[in-house]
Formats: structure tokens, C-alpha cells, sequence
């Protein structure tokens, strides 16, 4: 496994590597890495000649007041946990990224705006345009992201659409605690009281999810079913928001006619914002 923090000689290495005809695998990530990436990099691997792996807290998505410095770093873990599983570890550093005169921004207008993106100004914009520099600089054949990440995985999606990018965004199941909680590297803010209470956003979603395989499609109701179910845990502080969305266009529902739905959620518990969802496949 190899360390590369120069963009330049990234990109120089993934251009020979796709001229020698192989396919690169990308999974990109901001460290501190867990099972939930970890299944990313092994599906990477699975599908992928050759796999790359990057890790790069960006500033740019964080919002003023949001846990940008103390965002859980663990590098020499991570190196480990990579190793003999991905070719390259990809390490840019934030002056590499962003000169002092760097002033373009990608923006995905629509699916960046509702969900958190009412909570998170700007914080897609800051995805999408690290995102388009990292895919320039790795040069994947296929990119990895988690659905544990919904919105993010759509936005990337569309930004590959829109500007023609030629590589296949691949989107891998979430990866739980035993007790639902997904996997994220901010789990590790929660005091062991919080860790108790974390849950209660799956079990919330798993509460949406089952009225609507029992044939509720007032979205509006079901919506007040998984509000209900966060209320029953003390500890969730604030619900930014939790309801059924379309799974393409990521719109609020009211009466929900398609037979795909996903039911995402944000909240805060203790101080520690934590998001989730399920896709909801097959209602009749
Ligand atoms: P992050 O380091 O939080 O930027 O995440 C890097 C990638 O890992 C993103 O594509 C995430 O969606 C994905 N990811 C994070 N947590 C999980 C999880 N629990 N299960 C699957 N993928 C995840």
C-alpha cells in the first residue's frame, strides 16, 4: 500500500494505471475510519483492479460553528485498517486543495436544498466540489459511497450525470451497531447515556417503515409515527427533521403514490447530530 499526498503525482499514477487498462475503484472518505467504510473499501476491491482510498477532512463542507477541528482523527489506525486491503492511500492536504486563490464552486441545485441541506448551509456545495476535484485527481472507474448517506449519494449521482463524468457511482448498504444504530465516525462524540439513546432514529424510521408496509400513504401520518417514536427517548434533544421522502427527487411527501420511498431523519442527541434512513422498496 502506498501514501500519496501530492494531487499531481495522484492523478499521474491513475493515468498510467487506466493506459496499463485497469479499472480504478474509488472510496472516499474523511477518516477515522469504521466497518461502514470498511465495507465500502471491500466492495472496492471486490470490483476493482485497483483501489484507492483518500482521506480528507474538507473544510469547505463544514459550516462555521460545526465540529470541523475536532472531527475524530486516527490516521495511523486507518493506515492499518488499509492496509493489504487498497492499493493507494490518498492523504491531499487542505493548502493542496484549496490555494489561497481557489474560488470555484460546484453547486447540484435542487436535491442539495431540502432534508439536511435546510440544516447544513452550503454543506453540499462543499461535497460536491471536493468530490469533483477528488474524482479529477483519482480518475476512478467506480466511486463508493455509503446510503447511510442518502443525500449525498444522490447529489453525486446527479453531479456525475449532470457533467458528464465517466465513472459508475455505486451506493452500499448501511452498517449497524447491533442495536441499529448506524455506524459514524461521530458516534464516538456520544457520552455511554447518549450511546443508550442513539437508537431511537432507526427504531423511529423502522416505526415510519412498517406503517407503510401496512398500507399507510398519508405521509403526513406516518410521519407523526416516527415524531411519536423519537418523543419516547428523553435524551433526543432536537428532531430537525424526519419524514418520507421521494427516493429520486428527495421531496417531502404528502400522499405517497410510487412504490420506493425513503424515510430519512436528522436529530441531536446530547450535542452530537446524528442522521439515518431506510429506503422503503416494493409497497404496492
Ligand atoms: P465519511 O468519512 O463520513 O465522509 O464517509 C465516507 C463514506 O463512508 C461515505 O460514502 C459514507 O456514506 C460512508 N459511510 C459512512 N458510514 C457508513 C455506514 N454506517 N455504512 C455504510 N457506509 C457508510
Amino acid at each position: 500500500m502506498e501514501t500519496i499526498r501530492q494531487p499531481r503525482v495522484m492523478r499521474e499514477i491513475a493515468i498510467k494505471e487506466k493506459k496499463n487498462g485497469k479499472s480504478i475503484g474509488f472510496v472516499p472518505t474523511m477518516g477515522a475510519l469504521h466497518e461502514g467504510h470498511m465495507s465500502l473499501v471491500r466492495t472496492a476491491r471486490a470490483e476493482n483492479d485497483i483501489v484507492v482510498a483518500s482521506i480528507f477532512v474538507n473544510p469547505t463542507q463544514f459550516s462555521p460553528g460545526e465540529d470541523f477541528a475536532c472531527y475524530p482523527r486516527s490516521l495511523s489506525d486507518d493506515l492499518e485498517k488499509l492496509e493489504g486491503l487498497a492499493d493507494f492511500v490518498f492523504l491531499p492536504e487542505k493548502e493542496n486543495m484549496y490555494p489561497p486563490d481557489f474560488s470555484t464552486r460546484v453547486e447540484v441545485e435542487g436535491l442539495s436544498e431540502n432534508m439536511c441541506g435546510r440544516f447544513r448551509p452550503g454543506h453540499f456545495r462543499g461535497v460536491a466540489t471536493v468530490v469533483l476535484k477528488l474524482f479529477n485527481m483519482v480518475q476512478p472507474s467506480r466511486a463508493y459511497f455509503g446510503q447511510k448517506d442518502y443525500q449525498q449519494s444522490a447529489v453525486i449521482k446527479k453531479l456525475v450525470r449532470d457533467l458528464d463524468l465517466t465513472l459508475e457511482v455505486l451506493v452500499c448498504p448501511t452498517v449497524r451497531e447491533s442495536d441499529g444504530l448506524a455506524l459514524s465516525s461521530r458516534n464516538s462524540y456520544l457520552q455511554p447515556e447518549e450511546r443508550n439513546a442513539a437508537p431511537a432514529l432507526y427504531r423511529a424510521l423502522q416505526s415510519g417503515a412498517k406503517a407503510l408496509k401496512d398500507g399507510q400513504r398519508d405521509a403526513g401520518l406516518v410521519g407523526g409515527i416516527m415524531r411519536q417514536s423519537l418523543s419516547e427517548e428523553p435524551l433526543v434533544r432536537q428532531v430537525q427533521y424526519i419524514a418520507a421522502f421521494d427516493a429520486d427527487t428527495l421531496e417531502e411527501l404528502e400522499i405517497i403514490k410510487k412504490n420506493s420511498v425513503v424515510l430519512a431523519g436528522a436529530v441531536i442527541v446530547g450535542t452530537t447530530r446524528l442522521i439515518d434512513n431506510l429506503l422503503v422498496n416494493d409497497l404496492k
